[in-house]
């Protein structure tokens, strides 16, 4: 099949306005008449839900939560990019675009980027309208933050949850519609396969979770906005029910899938502390704003510090290795995520990581507790001397900024990091990968489209932060709305699609066969123990640094697994009541499918790109080859002149160890 991105023709620039121009509407009277289903209410699919009801659309909606409320984009901590300038500081449509196709190592799709860079200002007033509470500065204005990557402040926010304010904004958008009848919610629903009729998507079939109901529902274009599938790596900063099972059933009905292997690896991450453990933390991104990232530059106080008779804060200045500040001194600790979590693992494979288990560096606040103490001493008029008072102002600034993710930090860790540093490791975070669409987002089903986490139109392989908040929402409000309109102005004589059909039938079947088997196999082993499994090969083998063999192995043993998993897994209780551990298991099943395709998609994309590094990167030149070109682009882009990026000797002689393997047992 010959894929069609159908981009318009023009300049870049032309190119979202001169289409909004020129594609078909379809009038209030007749949107009345048309359905459309919307899986999945996290920020994409709310965000979608709300405007398509809004514009008179029918709209039916499902999550598997209880509520919209509690889609994994709650989770969201540090912020949403827009290029609103703000802040004067030289940003732009332009820029914000370009800095994301690079960000997204210029596999990105550039002509929805431009798009996503000009819609970008728009959400920030529709959400302010809706009374998001993003954060101010003292005199009333919206403040911005600095992520990763770039050199300009366009990072919105709403202290450390973002996500949750930006998807409350969604939901009340939502419920105003539910309200008026125009979206039906089916909360606690999980669609288990897409029911195509003359080739086109026409409805779906879902699990009532809590009763165990297998249901059938039609409309004219079906939606999905499901998220990512980070869990397939078990351990991930996604939230525990975040699946692949939607995109991946709608992947089995034709709807081709793009990128599967570019996963983003989080920098700043609660380290792993041992095998009980099934999910792993964020520390936000925000953080590195203030958070200076180090290890010890000696081994000798490298095992003080884990046999505990060293305190990391009693570790003298010149005794610390502030490795990225000492790599990178353009960006310092806010380079890109793909820069730093290598980083951090290559000093952690060099030995000198600082926990237990040897892998944890530090993020640590102490300069920026005294930076922000003498600033408020000094507007206060208060002495600039006094260290505890400059301390105790200072973590009053900090507390303000990040104080929910530094209570979080001790709830896990039991540590103040007020008091001592973070410890912070890499861990999976975003797919990047995900179903394929087209500029209209539509799969290359008919009226089937993917928006949000779920698709993999805009990212490329990514190493931002705080562009996918931005994109979800790009799609939800700004995008889809007028894109399915095209497609559905041709159904307004269609009448209701019926549920009534060998399609339907068909598919309601097999989702029955499946659930069947799972519940009557009585195996021996739970459905957490392949999980577990999988997620090791998957670290292990197709995670940062990757090379043919590992990849080629992974495939194999993915494949036995799920064999096993068919032969021998067990799935307690019935089908037809609330069961959590056959759900997990159907999502599981999928994961295994959709590891073998990761697996076979790196090993054939012999480069290294975002977070992944192949065979050729992982020896010391390779490494630091990588780095100088990183420093070079940068230094020259941003400050419009060709700087020297040759690393000192020193530097290299630094670099020149050798780059180990590490895996998780
Ligand atoms: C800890 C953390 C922090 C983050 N912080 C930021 C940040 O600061 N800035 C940023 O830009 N990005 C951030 N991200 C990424 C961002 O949060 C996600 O990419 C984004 O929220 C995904 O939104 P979504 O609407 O596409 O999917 P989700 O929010 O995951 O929503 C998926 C929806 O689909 C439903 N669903 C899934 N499968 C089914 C099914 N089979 N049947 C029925 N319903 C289904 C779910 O119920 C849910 O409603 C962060 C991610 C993590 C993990």
């Amino acid at each position: 099949m010959a894929l069609d991105s159908k981009i318009p023709k023009g300049p870049i620039k032309d190119k979202w306005t001169d289409y909004k121009n020129h594609i078909d509407l379809v009038n209030p009277a007749n949107k009345r008449n048309i359905d459309v289903i919307v899986v999945g209410t996290g920020l994409a699919g709310g965000s979608a839900a709300a405007t398509l009801a809004e514009l008179g659309y029918n709209v039916k909606a499902f999550c598997f939560q209880d509520s919209p409320r509690r889609a994994h984009s709650i989770a969201a901590q540090g912020g949403i990019n827009a290029a609103k300038n703000y802040q004067g500081d030289g940003d732009s449509t332009y820029r914000l675009f370009y800095d994301t196709v690079k960000g997204g190592d210029y596999r990105s799709r550039e002509a929805n980027v431009y798009r996503l860079a000009e819609v970008s200002t728009n959400i920030i007033d529709q959400c302010v309208a809706q009374g998001v509470p993003f954060a101010r500065e003292y005199g009333g204005l919206l403040d911005n933050r600095s992520f990763g990557g770039v050199l300009v402040s366009r990072t919105f926010y709403a202290a450390g949850q973002t996500g949750q304010q930006l998807l409350l904004g969604a939901y009340s958008a939502m419920n105003r519609q539910i309200g008026r009848g125009k979206i039906k919610m089916y909360n606690r629903h999980e669609m288990l396969d897409v029911v195509k009729v003359d080739g086109k998507a026409r409805g779906i079939i879902t699990r009532n979770l809590i009763t165990g109901e297998i249901e059938r529902h039609s409309a004219h274009a079906v939606v999905l906005g499901t998220g990512g599938y980070g869990n397939v790596f078990f351990l991930s900063t996604n939230a525990m029910g975040s699946n692949v099972t939607a995109a991946w059933k709608a992947h089995k009905r034709g709807a081709y899938f793009a990128n599967p292997c570019y996963t983003q690896i989080h920098p700043t991450c609660i380290p792993v502390s041992g095998d009980h453990q099934s999910k792993l933390t964020l520390m936000s991104e925000s953080l590195r704003n203030d958070g200076r990232i180090w290890v010890p530059k000696h081994m000798k106080d490298v095992e003080a510090i884990r046999n505990k008779t060293l305190k990391p804060k009693d570790l003298a200045e010149e005794d610390r290795d502030y490795y990225l500040e000492r790599r990178y001194p353009a960006f310092g600790n806010l380079v890109p995520r793909d820069v730093a979590s290598r980083a951090a693992k290559e000093r952690c494979d060099a030995g000198f990581g600082v926990n237990a288990t040897g892998e944890a560096v530090y993020l640590d606040f102490a300069s920026a507790i005294i930076r922000y103490g003498k600033e408020q001493a000094i507007v206060k008029h208060l002495d600039e001397n006094d260290a505890t008072l400059v301390k105790k102002l200072g973590q009053e600034v900090v507390k303000n900024k990040y104080g929910n993710l530094f209570q979080m930090y001790e709830k896990i860790v039991d540590q103040d990091p007020y008091n001592t540093p973070m410890m912070i490791f890499p861990a999976v975070h975003y797919t990047m990968g995900g179903v394929w669409v087209d500029y209209n987002l539509m799969t290359t089903v008919p009226g089937l489209y993917c928006i949000g986490e779920a698709n993999f139109s805009d990212h490329g392989a990514n190493r931002l932060g705080a562009s996918a908040l931005m994109q979800g929402l790009a799609d939800g409000y700004f995008v889809l709305p007028y894109t399915i309109g095209d497609y559905l102005s041709d159904d307004i004589s269609t009448g209701e699609i019926s549920t009534d059909t060998k399609e339907f039938a068909e598919a309601e079947a097999e989702v029955r066969k499946n659930i069947d088997h799972l519940i009557n196999n009585n195996g021996t082993h739970s459905v957490d123990y392949f999980h577990k499994r999988l997620g090791k090969i998957m670290w292990n083998k197709c995670g940062m640094a990757r090379n043919a063999t590992d990849l080629k192995s992974a495939i194999t043993e993915i494949s036995e697994l799920r064999a096993e998993f068919w032969k021998d897994v067990r799935v307690p209780g019935t089908q037809n009541e609330f069961n959590e551990e056959l759900a997990k298991a159907g999502r599981v099943a999928d994961f295994l499918e959709l590891g073998e395709l990761f697996a076979k998609d790196a090993l054939q994309r012999e480069e290294s790109a975002g977070g992944h590094f192949r065979d050729e990167y992982q020896t010391a030149e390779g490494e630091a080859m990588r780095r100088k070109e990183f420093q070079y682009v940068s230094a020259w882009e941003y400050k419009g002149e060709p700087k020297d990026a040759v690393l000192h000797k020193e530097e290299l002689a630094y670099e020149n160890i050798e780059v180990k393997e590490r895996s998780y047992k």
